[in-house]
């Protein structure tokens, strides 16, 4: 098995950009949705994501390292919510710099953001806001994509969830088994995926890796990028 990152050419136009088998996201930055969505009650919330592009068995996939919630300042309303900007940046440059520490260079990779129950879609509104960051200079965005996630409180007895877990059947410490949540809210997460080729949106698959597994497997890409 090997991994290495999608080559990254600036004369290739983003359009040749293949759509990523799947996200890979951290256990934390979805711990952080799911705390964040929880506590937002009824109320929108939502935050940044950020990561990298990479290529693993020769398919694409997009990891997620961390999510930021909307900030201490934010307003947080029933239908919409505006972010505390200025908290968001710092969070995702803090990320950034973590990860150029360990040799792994990650960026902006998209927003989620929590929606009322039954509402796993995006809105119209969502897809135009994520149409204009594909075009927004000022995302410098490498790949010409992005990842808007949904996340809705699904409720005790719901059976739809938009996640696995990665290389173990095990779950997680601290994660309760979904389906048998009993008596417990539970917050389910729609990642749709945005491209200057596909700008309608799609539905990709969401995989839940441990943190030991999925720095391992960037630590490894890094490795073949700097070889
Ligand atoms: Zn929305």
């Amino acid at each position: 098995m090997s991994f290495d990152t999608e080559e990254a050419s600036l004369s290739e136009p983003p359009r040749k950009v293949q759509i990523p088998s799947a996200i890979l996201m951290s256990q934390k930055a979805w711990s952080l949705i799911r705390e964040e969505t929880l506590r937002a009650g009824k109320k929108e919330t939502g935050g940044v994501l950020v990561g990298c592009r990479v290529t693993y068995d020769s398919k694409p996939f997009l990891v997620v390292v961390a999510a930021s919630g909307a900030g201490s300042k934010a307003d947080r309303q029933l239908y919409t919510y505006a972010p505390e900007v200025e908290a968001l940046q710092q969070a995702l440059d803090q990320v950034c710099q973590d990860y150029l520490q360990k040799g792994v260079r990650v960026d902006y990779i998209g927003e989620w953001h929590k929606h009322p129950k039954g509402m796993t879609y995006l809105s119209r509104e969502d897809i135009k806001q994520g149409q204009t960051i594909l075009t927004d200079p000022d995302y410098n965005l490498e790949y010409g994509e992005i990842i808007l996630p949904i996340a809705t409180l699904a409720g005790k007895n719901s059976l739809s969830f938009g996640w696995l877990f990665g290389q173990s059947d095990d779950q997680p410490d601290g994660q309760e088994s979904p389906p048998n949540g009993k008596g417990k809210d539970v917050v389910e997460l729609h990642t749709y995926y945005l491209s200057q080729l596909h700008p309608e949106a799609l539905e990709l698959e969401l995989m839940i890796w441990e943190e030991g597994a999925l720095d391992n497997l960037l630590a490894e890409v890094s490795l073949l990028q700097s070889s």
